[in-house]
């Protein structure tokens, strides 16, 4: 008989998607659902998933401790892909200048943009860093994420760019949260290099990506291909070098312009390519046909008032497995709900329940190399669950505007 150390029964619906590879086309919208559903965990692991009726002769549950899920709807821990989590200081004005009227251009023409996070995130210590890392790690925990990818890429110098790495790595260390970290120092060409932007992107592949891939700080390296940021060949010079140390490539890709970043991320085989707002039919198919996960960052979109929607049904038609993320990041998304990520999905990108909970959690793990430990819950996964206070998943996103998270379980720890 299996043996349990945690028991959660009074589930009105558990609704998890299933495998440890990444879904697409109809696929992405199959879920397995259960009705008074009861799961059993033991350490970090799930042990068995079913009905509540089932579980008595399946489980030794005489000595788990038993959680009421009160009626409420259990899901996979959301799994949180696209993340710039190590910043400081926020923007809210320039989001109020932003409303008076004003272009994204002409804030950052003011000093304003990324380089004014850059110019607060180089001025701030590793442990401020750290310590606001901890603090937005517990409370993503708290909103039902359980697994998070975070960049770096407001030091754009090598000590700065460490400093963040080391900041997610030592905020992160206490768990529960599994943490991915991504080397974002191709995020734009900072002001000192302005006028010599080739020495910046020899500085990116000469001394920082082999002094981060030497200290293990970072899993994938990532690139901001823009006319502001990085052209496609300086994109493809830093992410070959990133994959020549071992790291795994992922791109910012035609989020302004179609910039022909899609297809350079397939060219590359990207674990993922996100943003895609302005992606060509032609980059599109070159993801679907080379397996790349296409991420949807459906509430940047909306909180930077674009006309141009997220390229969900797009995506979808083409057969690429479609992620959703949050952007997270005190510029275009400072909303780290991974819930609010879902009701953008569904009402601008035009996903359907289903296929945005796919989206954000096995899509989302198989994205970060994580297909095989989280994602889906079934026996053998991490114990990463959410109960939501919610009769069924469609709640979710019909009830749009309040999170409704009862309980998180991150690696089989119960969150306060
Ligand atoms: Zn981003």
């Amino acid at each position: 008989m299996i043996r349990a150390d945690l028991l959660i029964v009074g589930i009105s619906e558990l609704a998890t998607p299933q495998g440890t590879t990444p879904r697409a086309g109809a696929d992405l919208g199959r879920l397995s659902v259960v009705e008074d559903a009861a799961v059993a965990c033991c350490d970090d692991k799930i042990v068995w998933v079913g009905a509540r009726r089932d579980v008595d002769q399946a489980v030794r549950t005489d000595d788990a401790q038993t959680l009421d899920a009160g009626g409420g709807t259990v899901l996979p821990g959301f799994v949180d892909a696209h993340t710039h989590l190590p910043f400081a200081g926020w923007r809210e004005q320039e989001f109020d200048e932003r409303l008076r009227g004003a272009t994204y251009s002409e804030i950052a023409a003011r000093g304003g943009g990324i380089l004014s996070t850059v110019e607060r995130t180089r001025e701030a210590s590793r442990e401020e860093l750290t310590r606001s890392v901890r603090e937005r790690l517990a409370r993503l925990a708290r909103l039902g994420t359980t697994t998070v990818e975070a960049k770096s890429g407001y030091g754009l110098e090598p000590e700065a760019e460490l400093k963040q790495l080391q900041a997610l790595r030592d905020a992160a260390a206490d768990g529960p949260l599994d943490l991915v970290p991504t080397f974002l120092g191709a995020h734009t060409v900072p002001r000192e290099y302005r006028q010599d932007r080739t020495a910046y992107v020899r500085l990116l592949i000469d001394t920082m990506l082999p002094q981060v891939a030497e200290a293990g700080l970072a899993e994938y390296a990532d690139a901001f291909v823009d006319a502001h940021a990085f052209s496609l060949d300086e994109a493809r010079q830093v992410l070959e070098a990133a994959r020549s140390h071992g790291l795994g490539v992922r791109l910012h890709a035609d989020q302004l312009d179609d910039d022909g970043a899609a297809a350079l991320a397939a060219e590359l085989g990207a674990a993922s390519a996100d943003h895609l707002e302005f992606s060509s039919d032609e980059g599109i198919e070159a993801l679907a046909r080379a397996g790349t996960c296409g991420v949807l960052l459906p509430a940047a979109t909306f909180f930077l008032m674009s006309d141009t929607p997220p390229p969900g049904r797009r995506l979808i038609d083409a057969g690429v497995p479609v992620v959703v993320a949050t952007d997270f990041n005190p510029g275009s998304c400072p909303c780290d709900s991974m819930t609010a990520a879902l009701w953008f999905a569904c009402l601008t990108a035009r996903l359907t329940v289903d296929e945005a909970i796919t989206a954000a959690t096995l899509n989302a793990a198989c994205a970060l190399g994580r297909g095989k430990v989280t994602g889906t819950i079934e026996p053998g996964k991490r114990a990463d669950l959410v109960v939501h206070d919610v009769p069924n998943r469609y709640h979710l996103v019909y009830r749009f505007g309040t999170p409704a998270i009862k309980h998180v379980i991150a690696a089989g720890k119960l969150i306060d």
